[in-house]
Formats: C-alpha cells, sequence, structure tokens
C-alpha cells in the first residue's frame, strides 16, 4: 500500500482529529474497482447468466482527478455491492461509459467523467478528507456515509422534488469516481452522517438500497403507505426488499414477503415478516412460455395472498420486472398501487391492462431518492429504527466474487467490501445504541453464519 493512503488509514483508525486528517498528503492515484473502455464488447453474444464479472472487473490504480468547489474527497473504509455494479460490470442493458461522455457535455468538470475506465460503487462509508472551496456543511475528519443522488443545482429543473431534475445521476453508475474504492469523490450534497452504533461495514450499506425503499413505501413520492396496508414484496429477503419489509412492519403495515428458499423464508420471520411465500416451494409458472402469461397462476398467488393475510395487498413493491408484473397488476386491490423501480429478469413489461384500469389501480414509477429523503432514511438507521441488512463481508481486491454473487442470486441482504478499513468490526463509537438492537443489526449476518457452518 503507497505510504499516503497508509498514513490515511492509520489516521482514521487511530480517530485523529480532523486538523490532523487535512494535513496529510493526498496521493496521486488510489486503488478500485474499474471496468475498462475497451473491454466492453467482451461480452457479446454470452448470455446474460453466463457473463461474469470477473473478466470485466479490475481492482487498479486510477489519478485522483481535481475536486470541484463543491465536492469532497472521502476516504472509503467500505461499500456495497449494489445491481447497478452487476448491470455495469456485464455492460447491461448498455455500457456505461455513454452516461459519463453525457456528463462530459455539461461542464468542465463533468469532462473529468470521461475516461477510458469507470470508477463504480454507489455506496460508501468513511470519512471526509478534503472539501472543496464552496463546502460549507462537512470539514476534514467527518464520518460519512454517502447517498448516491449526483444532481446539478444549478439547473431549474432540480428545484421540487429532485429526483426529477433533467440531468440527476447515480453516483458510480452514471459519474466516474465511485465507492468501490480506497478515495471517492462525491458533492457535498451526497454528504450524511454515518450512523455511530454501526461499523464501516454495517454503515456502508445502507445508503442506496435503504434510501430507495424508504421513498418507494413511505414518501409522498411513492407509494405512501398507510397503517394497515399490506404489501406484497417480492424479493423480500434482497438489497431492496429487507428494507421495505422493515418499513412496512414500522409503519404499521403487513408484509407478505416473497422469497425463493426455506432458509430466506426463516430470514423473513426472524425480521417479523409473518406472511412468508416461497415462489419456488410455490412453483408459480407466470409464463407458460416466453410469450404467453398463464392468468390462472396469478390467480393462484392472489389465493394464497388471501389466505395469509385475509385480503388483497394495497401496495405491490414490483422489482423483478417482466417474470412478475402481470402477477403485481392482477394481485393489487382495487384502487391500490403497484410501485416499480426496476426490471431485473426483463424490462420489456406485459401485464393485462383491463385489471388496471377497471379496477382503478395506479402503477407508479419510483427511482432511488432525494437528498431529503435519503437523509430521512439514514436518520432511521442512526436511530435504530432500519437496521443494516449485511449479510457477507468482501475485501476490495474480491468486488467481482461478490458482484458475481449478487448476479446469480446466491445472497441475502447486503454485502459490503472492504476498502481502507483492514478487517470487519471497527468504527463503533455509540455502544450502547448498537447493544440495544444487535440482534437485528447481525440478523443477515448470523444466518450466513450459520449457512456457511
Ligand atoms: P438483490 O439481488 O439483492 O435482490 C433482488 C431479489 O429479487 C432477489 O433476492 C430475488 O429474491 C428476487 N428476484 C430476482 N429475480 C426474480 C424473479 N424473476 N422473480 C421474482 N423475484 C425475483 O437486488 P436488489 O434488491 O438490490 O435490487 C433489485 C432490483 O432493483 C435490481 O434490478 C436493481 O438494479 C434495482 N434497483 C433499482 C433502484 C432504483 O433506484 N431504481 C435502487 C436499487 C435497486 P428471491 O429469489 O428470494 O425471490
Amino acid at each position: 500500500m503507497p505510504a499516503a493512503i497508509d498514513a490515511i488509514r492509520t489516521a482514521v483508525l487511530e480517530d485523529a482529529p480532523g486538523e490532523e486528517i487535512a494535513s496529510l498528503p493526498l496521493p496521486e492515484a488510489a486503488r478500485g474497482a474499474l471496468v475498462r473502455a475497451d473491454e466492453q464488447e467482451m461480452f457479446a453474444g454470452v448470455p446474460s447468466e453466463q457473463k461474469d464479472p470477473h473478466q470485466s472487473l479490475h481492482i487498479d490504480e486510477f489519478p485522483l482527478p481535481e475536486l470541484a468547489p463543491d465536492e469532497a474527497y472521502v476516504a472509503v473504509m467500505a461499500s456495497a455491492i449494489n445491481f447497478n455494479t452487476v448491470w455495469t460490470s456485464i455492460f447491461e442493458p448498455l455500457p456505461t461509459f455513454g452516461f459519463l461522455k453525457r456528463l462530459a457535455k455539461e461542464s468542465t468538470w463533468g469532462a473529468r467523467h470521461d475516461l477510458p475506465y469507470h470508477v463504480v460503487g454507489s455506496d460508501a462509508c468513511g470519512v471526509v478528507l478534503r472539501a472543496g472551496s464552496a463546502v460549507r456543511n462537512w470539514k476534514p475528519g467527518d464520518r460519512v456515509t454517502v447517498q448516491c443522488q449526483h444532481v446539478d443545482d444549478q439547473d431549474p429543473s432540480a428545484h421540487d422534488d429532485t429526483m426529477l431534475a433533467t440531468n440527476q445521476r447515480i453516483w458510480g453508475f452514471e459519474t466516474n469516481f465511485g465507492g468501490l474504492a480506497e478515495i471517492a469523490v462525491v458533492k457535498a450534497n451526497q454528504l450524511m452522517p454515518k450512523p455511530e452504533h454501526l461499523t464501516w461495514e454495517e454503515a456502508a450499506v445502507n445508503g442506496l438500497c435503504n434510501s430507495t425503499s424508504y421513498r418507494m413505501i413511505v414518501s409522498r413520492n411513492g407509494s405512501r403507505m398507510q397503517q394497515g396496508d399490506s404489501v406484497l414484496v417480492w424479493g423480500a429477503s434482497g438489497g431492496i426488499g429487507a428494507y421495505a419489509v422493515q418499513y412496512v412492519l414500522n409503519g404499521g403495515g403487513t408484509p407478505v414477503g416473497v422469497c425463493s428458499s426455506p432458509r430466506r423464508a426463516e430470514v423473513l420471520r426472524a425480521m417479523g415478516c409473518e406472511a412468508v411465500i416461497d415462489r419456488k416451494a410455490e412453483g408459480y409458472r407466470f409464463w407458460s412460455d416466453e410469450q404467453t402469461q398463464d392468468p390462472k397462476e396469478w390467480l393462484r398467488l392472489g389465493k394464497k395472498i388471501r389466505e395469509l393475510v385475509g385480503r388483497d395487498v394495497d401496495i405491490v413493491f414490483e422489482h423483478p420486472g417482466r417474470q412478475t408484473m402481470g402477477a403485481s397488476v392482477f394481485v393489487a386491490k382495487r384502487g391500490g398501487t403497484i410501485i416499480t423501480c426496476a426490471a431485473t429478469s426483463g424490462f420489456m413489461i406485459e401485464y393485462d391492462n383491463r385489471y388496471l384500469w377497471m379496477n382503478l389501480k395506479t402503477l407508479k414509477g419510483c427511482h432511488f431518492a432525494n437528498y431529503r429523503e435519503a437523509w430521512e432514511a439514514n436518520r432511521l438507521v442512526c436511530e435504530g429504527r432500519i437496521h443494516p441488512t449485511l449479510s457477507r463481508v468482501y475485501t476490495l481486491d474480491r468486488t467481482a466474487d461478490a458482484a458475481l454473487a449478487v448476479h446469480r442470486n446466491e445472497t441475502e441482504g447486503k454485502l459490503a467490501v472492504l476498502c481502507l478499513s483492514p478487517e470487519e468490526g471497527l468504527g463503533v463509537r455509540n455502544e450502547e445504541l448498537r447493544a440495544k438492537h444487535l440482534d437485528q443489526i447481525t440478523l443477515f449476518r448470523r444466518f450466513e453464519g450459520e449457512a456457511a457452518r
């Protein structure tokens, strides 16, 4: 490890004061997980499930770019795998270099992002190393988590719900210098306080998924769940699903959690989700062949939901996309909402529109979260009301192993990546709050440990 990076890591581990961190020399380069533009055609003709991030995701050095006035360098102690890193590493649905080129056209600062490599990662937890001249609320030494909304606040379109801004982007996916690196470059309005009862890796996994689920379930920009609502959550033990389940429970609702194994069903029950559907055990075949859906199977799912909670669901938390959307539109109650943020199994969607219009249902699109929503979601983590769903921890060198595991749907909850943190378990300041919620904080990790034994 180069001396400058080592000195930064040592200072953070020793809890050095901000002035000392501010005086440390910055390295010229840092290591990070990146894909290369000259390899973006490498998987041409390869079926999606056979594309292996080990071939495309490299751990390499990249020069640190100059810092814009509204940005900060963050020494990343830990980061996380999100599905968007899987998308980037298999170059689907598009290589991400086009996003970087578009950003480059907007300004001279934007031009820094257009490089023959893309440093990925949309989550990070660490310490501010330097803050640009226009940064007011953050200074070197601040312990932070990063939310991934990247927005140009000089654009008028960014001054309502910032997710509606025309130049809104996801940091580390549509921008360069993301979180899976020793040092990340972020805008000051991406920073949030680190939950101090969590380790670096526990605090690193929440930003993207927790904020997304907050907006989808709680926010007035999402489905605005009410007390007593029942919510069908697809992939309920997965990245966004496990936060959705927590929001439904916290808000006085009833989650109906869908998963695909007895172990996942057990995780969900341990979270307090009593109504669980193991979609594999039930053997649903919503598509009888590539072109034809089977409404009898939608009906079977609807019956199962009624059996479990006594009525139809008010809300469907939808993200698998093509495989499930027909069923999702069907099973939502009359007047209910299907809220969608993704299409993992395919984005060309088909559903029977009669069930939507005749039953006055709403199909609503949702994407990440604005700064305020991400801040509120982070506050709930800081207060111990929402808990990390960390199941596995990898080193930066093993980022591709982690991305492949997510790509193959082999994991529950979230996967963390240690960037500068040398081991798990570091970074906790509030032991009292931690002790109060330890069972919930470590729930996914314990299940993972039991499975490995
Ligand atoms: P994960 O892989 O962690 O979890 C997804 C879960 O979905 C899996 O655990 C699986 O659960 C379930 N699933 C996968 N395929 C199917 C299928 N064909 N039918 C039913 N269920 C399925 O991913 P995330 O939760 O992190 O992300 C989910 C999707 O949401 C991704 O496409 C991601 O890109 C997107 N996303 C979008 C965001 C946005 O802001 N727009 C933000 C975050 C994520 P099981 O097998 O147990 O049923």
